[in-house]
């Protein structure tokens, strides 16, 4: 079964293709030509919904949208469903990670989680959503090379290291992302669902 996925975030690519087999996952074909929606929901939920409806009027195959961040208490949750953009309409990891930073000098509160949404969809309809989140706590610097986006200032307890110290294994074994995707995978595996005849 081809499962396309609906993102361009090479970051998010990279995790996806570690995916256990229940689906091939692939890159929607033509992603790059088709205008991305406008993320106007407040929850990864409404967002990742709202990804996949749209992104599914353009194939009759299974689709997916990933809507995920990261949710610093001490920040009330930001930057949230704005991670992406927290530094601006264009930032860099390195512009949004300074700025997390510089909103947390004054707190010795780090905890933190990230969380990830997947929406399962075909021809407009949503068949099913996953969530899965990590717990961990904000560096005062960035540690390690690995990962993309919040990945060297998250702090993982359990490893003791952040997550861009880890493998991209070590990482799936433990994430957000994994955690939704390994949903996902049994969910498709349980429910035996037909590829489109197209
Ligand atoms: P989205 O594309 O609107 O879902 O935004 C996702 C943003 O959240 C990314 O651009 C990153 O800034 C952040 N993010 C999500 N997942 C991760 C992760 O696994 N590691 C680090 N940052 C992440």
């Amino acid at each position: 079964m081809i499962l396309y996925a609906c993102s361009s975030n090479p970051g998010k690519l990279r995790e996806f293709a570690l995916t256990p087999p229940a689906a091939v996952i692939e890159p929607l074909p033509a992603l790059g030509h088709i205008p991305a929606p406008e993320e106007t929901g407040s929850t990864f939920e409404e967002n990742a919904r709202l990804k996949a409806v749209y992104y599914s009027a353009f194939t009759p195959q299974l689709i997916f949208a990933d809507d995920s961040g990261l949710e610093v208490d001490a920040l009330s949750g930001a930057p949230g469903v704005h991670s992406a953009r927290y530094a601006g309409p264009h930032a860099t990891d390195a512009e949004n990670n300074a700025l997390l930073l510089e909103n947390l000098a004054v707190t010795t509160s780090r905890s933190a989680r990230f969380v990830c949404v997947l929406a399962l969809a075909r021809q407009g309809q949503v068949l099913q959503t996953f969530r899965g989140s990590v717990e961990g706590e904000i560096l005062p610097a960035p540690r390690g090379a690995g990962g993309f986006g919040y990945d060297p200032l998250f702090f993982y307890p359990p490893f003791g290291c952040s997550l861009a110290e880890l493998t991209p294994q070590q990482k799936f074994a433990v994430s957000h992302r994994g955690n939704a995707l390994r949903a996902m995978s049994a969910w498709l595996s349980q429910e035996k669902l037909q590829p489109h005849s197209n």
